[in-house]
């Protein structure tokens, strides 16, 4: 277990949903926390709130899909808290369409902030975590990382994409000081539909199969996880699930998978 007391954790999309919530789970543990998303008077309302709760943060507007503002944030972090222990980089899309629909502009738009939002910031703070020999790598993949589904394809693509980048960080990093961490959650409530991307925007994929985690248990199992340095984590019972199914029948999968698809 390493105590996450005293820590400078950088959380992305912390403006709402899962990464708000993981912005408090490690504000809890006594971490600094700084806080990163487009929209600064959201991100400043959850800085205040986690302030008046004692802790202490800051919040740092970032486009994840631009060069320029990723550098400047994390620069902004720096400058502000010292060097960065934890990056957690959560901020994501969906895409909602059929493989055969899906509109490739968009899904390249998608790409970049699920796929290259992270990348980018890695790349920033790597350096200084492997010169330090400490440091924690944490990405937000998916259920949808291990098995696509129907309707969400697209999204599954850049979510698996990050998975497979991501295992080959840890092996590129083993025994240099740095943990990496991939947790794959399953279906959470969150307003992530609202801002999904495509032509099914509007429908709600997976409604019947997957029992909904709140993100504050997801955020305090990430913190958790975090914590005792856990190499990957899947959580829900929908997901683990559709994992195991998998792996017993992929056939059966596929046959699940599109029952579960809400029409
Ligand atoms: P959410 O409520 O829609 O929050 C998404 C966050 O990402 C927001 O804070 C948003 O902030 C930020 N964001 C989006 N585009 C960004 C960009 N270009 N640059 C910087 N920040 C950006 O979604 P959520 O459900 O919490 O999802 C969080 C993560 O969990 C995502 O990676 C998602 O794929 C993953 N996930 C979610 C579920 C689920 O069922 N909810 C399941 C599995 C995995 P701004 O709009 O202020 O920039």
């Amino acid at each position: 277990m390493t105590s996450l007391a005293g820590k400078v954790v950088v959380v992305t999309g912390a403006s709402r949903g899962i990464g708000r919530a993981l912005a408090g789970a490690y504000a809890r543990r006594g971490a600094t926390v700084a806080l990163l998303a487009r929209d600064e008077v959201q991100l400043h309302g959850v800085a205040s709130e986690l302030a008046g709760e004692g802790a202490r943060c800051g919040s740092f507007r970032c486009d994840v899909t631009s060069d320029a503002d990723c550098a400047a944030a994390i620069d902004g972090v720096r400058a502000r808290f010292g060097g960065i222990d934890v990056l957690v980089s959560n901020a994501g899309v969906t895409l909602l369409s059929p493989v055969a629909a899906l509109p490739l502009d968009e899904l390249r738009d998608v790409l970049d902030v699920n796929l290259l939002g992270p990348l980018r910031l890695l790349k920033l703070v790597l350096p200084e975590m492997l010169d330090r020999r400490s440091g924690q790598i944490v990405v937000i993949t998916s259920v949808a990382a291990a098995r696509g589904l129907p309707g969400l394809g697209g999204y599954a693509a850049t979510k698996a994409a990050l998975h497979t980048l991501i295992d080959a960080l840890r092996a590129e990093v083993d025994g240099r000081g740095v943990d990496v961490l991939e947790v794959a959650p399953g279906k959470t409530t969150t307003d992530i539909l609202a801002s999904s991307r495509g032509p099914g925007a509007g429908h709600r994929p997976l409604d019947r199969l997957q029992p909904t985690m709140t993100a504050e248990f997801v955020a305090e199992r990430v913190a958790r996880a975090s914590e005792r340095g856990t190499r990957r984590l899947t959580l829900g019972l929908g997901a683990r699930l559709i994992a195991l199914a998998e792996r017993v029948s992929p056939a059966l999968t596929d046959r699940l998978a599109a029952r579960a698809m809400s029409r």
